[in-house]
Order: C-alpha cells, then structure tokens, then sequence
C-alpha cells in the first residue's frame, strides 16, 4: 500500500529494564542518519542524563500547556506517575521529509501513534524478555528505586507483555548480555521496511 507521508517512524516499545535506550543509543552510533526525536516528560532526570539528549525535561505546568496547544503526537502517563510524550513537529517534519524516525515509547504511547498516524508509516517493534525475574534485576540494576516505584515498573510490565504481540509488529528479544544480537535484529528490521518502502517510491529515491 502506498504511504501518505513518505518516512517511516518506527517505536521501539518493551517494559521498562528491557533495554529500550540502549538498543536505541547503539542504533544512534551506527545509523546516524536517522532521526532520534526527543520527547517531553515530567520526570526528573537520572544521573547523568541532560536535558535535550534522550528528553526535554519540563515541569507540570510546561507539560499541561504543551497539552493545550496541540504540541504532542500524543502522551500519557506512565508508570500512573508522570507525563511523557512525543513532540508532533520534529515527528511529523522528518515523515515529510521522507526520513527514518526511531523514537522508544510505552505501550498506551505506541497505541496512540498506530491511532493518529497512518498505519502505513508507523512500525512498532517489541522487545521481549523471556524471565521477568530478569527483568526485575535489570530495573534494580538501573539505580536505588525505592520498592514501590519497582512494583510500579512491574506492573506496567506485566500490562505490556500481555499486549506487546497483538499490538505490535514485530517481537524481538532482548537478553541479558546479547545487546549485539537485539540490535542487529531490530536493524535488519528497519533496513528491510525501509527497502520494501524503496520498492513502492516512485521516485526511485
Ligand atoms: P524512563 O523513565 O525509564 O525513561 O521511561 C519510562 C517509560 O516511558 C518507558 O516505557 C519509555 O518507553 C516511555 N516513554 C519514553 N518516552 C515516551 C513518550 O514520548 N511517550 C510515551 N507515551 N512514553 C514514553
């Protein structure tokens, strides 16, 4: 079927621990070409984290008016704490363009941009643990989470797997250890998307 926008974004989703921000900073190195959106969110940042790298972090107030004034793809919040989303216009902007877009978002965000964008640009790729107890010690790993906010974490995990096949496109592994693996899977799924769209511009380009 023929695209409306000639890009494609494609989201990387999975629960939190699984890897979704380093599959995507492994991609970033080998693929600069691509387009890696920021997105907005409420949270404060972890150490070493700076503003405008992975998220632009803002205050409630800056989030709720970027609401108003139509600024996000979509959003939600996560963990039933705080606000993320996607900013429409470098989104939006890079499709037109034709370009490849790689954004990591949860499963409500993944849903909202299979419903506002035309199914035909967006890609969805799920990455999948086989133990949750891995899980569990990945997102401990990450930092002294106080035991609430892991309990958080695990139960949107667990609403995650039990969507992620029948939402997304794609399922892909990501174990502890084989990062190379998971890349170079979730890349051979976007060079072959990316070349089946080739075949319908008729452009050539
Ligand atoms: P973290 O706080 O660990 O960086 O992210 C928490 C969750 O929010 C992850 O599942 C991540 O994929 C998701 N997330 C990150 N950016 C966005 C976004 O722009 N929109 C939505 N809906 N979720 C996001």
């Amino acid at each position: 079927m023929d695209k409306q926008l000639p890009g494609t974004l494609f989201l990387i989703v999975g629960p939190s621990g699984v890897g979704k921000g380093t599959v995507i900073a492994h991609l970033k190195k080998r693929r600069p070409e691509f387009d890696y959106p920021i997105s907005a969110t409420t949270r404060k940042p972890r150490a070493g984290e700076e503003d405008g790298v992975v998220y632009h972090f803002v205050d409630r107030d800056t989030f709720e008016r970027m609401i108003e004034e139509g600024e996000l793809l979509e959003y939600a919040i996560v963990h039933n704490k705080e606000y993320y989303g996607t900013l429409k216009t470098p989104i939006l902007d890079a499709l037109k363009e034709g370009r490849t877009v790689i954004r990591e978002v949860d499963m409500q965000g993944c849903e909202s941009i299979q419903e506002v964008l035309p199914e035909e640009n967006v890609v969805s790729i799920f990455l999948t643990v086989p133990d949750k107890q891995d899980l569990i010690d990945r997102i401990q790993k990450r930092g002294k989470l106080p035991a609430e906010e892991i309990k958080r974490r695990m139960e949107s995990a667990e609403k995650e797997f039990a969507k992620g096949g029948e939402v997304c496109n794609y399922q892909v592994p990501s174990l502890n250890n084989k990062v190379k693996e998971c890349v170079d899977k979730v890349e051979a799924i976007i060079n072959s998307e990316i070349h089946a769209e080739d075949t319908h511009d008729i452009n050539g380009a």
